[in-house]
């Protein structure tokens, strides 16, 4: 059954299929929010819209993946799969995403059945390692000198313009490290180039960096923002281990990393939430790594630092209902459970500081992210052994 409802309708604005949040207009609870992408974003994005009084339907590919186990119903069928797309657009009054990766046509389809937050030019921007970077760079944002890289020969004379380490990344895909190549002087191009795979890539040069932060920005279809805390994000094998919240930096850079967010949401008029990866040089400038279209790992430790989560924040933003309070009541330290890391989770539930948040996968495969412990400490107070996990 469809349950489209409950739509409240502002003076001025349009909603039915196929139309645009006007400002000021609500897709209230009650209403049915879709989803893209079946992992645990999703699924925690599930969580906080039930609790305002939302069900969420999820397209995926995955079968019994995360968000699938929480959600009021599952289309799970490939992204392209054009019944697929009908059914579950026909089914939802709002439609978002927490896997970039999707096809335009994809997007393009779903926008004929409900409004999709945020639109296909985020998406489009966020997908592309290049689109990303120049997209920055006309905002006037640092990033690592950088080109498009589209042969062995290609990247043996962008290895003498770039110069070395530097780092080859596929353009698009790429995700926790994956897709990436290091490049030191005495790298064989094509022995890398084949590594890499596809035929375009970028050649980045390294940062050598004091150490990397995020930011994330929740925007309304009416442009009001709110930003959390600035975190502090470590990794291990390219795969974040650890945020910091908040991070310890200056107010300044504090500052200035909240306004290059901002900058970015505001300049792709972007609706939902925008997250900002940059690194900190040794001379204290801002470079931006990196920016994700939907709620950010680095964002976990707000569903138990802060007044309003990161998930819920985004159920907010993409429903046009007021944005939360970003306040923080304590500090966090966020640490990922990769593979097995998660198997003591009977110890970890006994340790009354940690707050343990599984995502209900079935194997814990090495590199795979099977759930997150926020640990809270007093603000302004010294964590209590995090950088040990070895309690565990
Ligand atoms: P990415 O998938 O681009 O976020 O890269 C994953 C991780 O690799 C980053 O969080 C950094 O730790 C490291 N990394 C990526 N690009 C660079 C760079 N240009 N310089 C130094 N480290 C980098």
């Amino acid at each position: 059954m469809n349950t489209k409802a409950n739509i409240q309708i502002a003076p001025g604005s349009i909603i039915g299929p196929g139309s645009i949040i006007g400002p000021g207009s609500i897709i209230g609870p009650g209403s049915i929010i879709g989803i893209v992408g079946g992992g645990q974003l999703g699924r925690m994005t599930a969580v906080a819209a039930a609790e305002l009084g939302y069900r969420v339907h999820v397209f995926t590919p995955e079968v019994d993946g995360p968000t699938e186990q929480v959600c009021a119903k599952a289309f799970v069928a490939a992204y392209d799969d054009e019944d697929a797309i009908k059914a579950f657009g026909e089914s939802v009054d709002v439609i978002t995403f927490e896997f970039e990766n999707v096809p335009a046509d994809t997007v393009k389809k779903l926008k004929a059945y409900a409004p999709v937050h945020p639109g296909w030019n985020c998406l489009a921007i966020c997908q592309d390692r290049a689109k990303e970077k120049m997209f920055a760079a006309d905002l006037g944002i640092e990033t690592a000198p950088w080109t498009l890289v589209t042969s062995a020969d290609a990247l043996r004379d962008a290895m003498k313009t770039i110069g070395t380490p530097a780092i080859l990344k596929t353009t698009t895909l790429g995700y926790d490290g994956k897709g990436q190549v290091r490049i030191l002087s005495d790298t064989n191009p094509a022995t890398a180039w084949a590594e890499l795979g596809g035929d375009i890539g970028i050649l980045e040069g390294f940062i050598d960096f004091d150490r990397e932060i995020s930011v994330i920005t929740a925007r309304r279809p009416s442009g009001a923002m709110a930003t959390f805390d600035v975190v502090e994000n470590r990794h291990k094998n390219g795969i974040l281990d650890v945020t910091i919240a908040p991070a310890n930096i200056s107010t300044t850079l504090s500052e200035q990393a909240r306004a290059i967010g901002q900058k970015l949401a505001e300049a792709m008029d972007m609706v939902g939430l925008l997250a900002v990866e940059l690194f900190v040089t040794r001379d204290g400038r801002l470079v931006m790594n990196e920016m994700a279209p939907r709620p950010h790992n680095s964002g976990h430790w707000t569903q138990d630092g802060c007044t309003t989560s990161q998930y819920e924040q985004f159920v907010r933003a993409i429903t046009g209902l007021p944005l939360g309070s970003t306040q923080r009541h304590a500090d966090v330290v966020m640490k990922n459970l990769i593979g097995d890391e998660a198997k003591p989770w009977a110890k970890i539930l006994a340790n009354p500081d940690d707050k343990l948040h599984l995502y209900g996968k079935a194997e814990a495969r090495a590199g795979r992210k099977m759930g997150h412990i926020n640990r809270l400490h007093p603000k302004g107070s010294k964590p209590k052994g995090w950088v040990n996990f070895g309690d565990y």
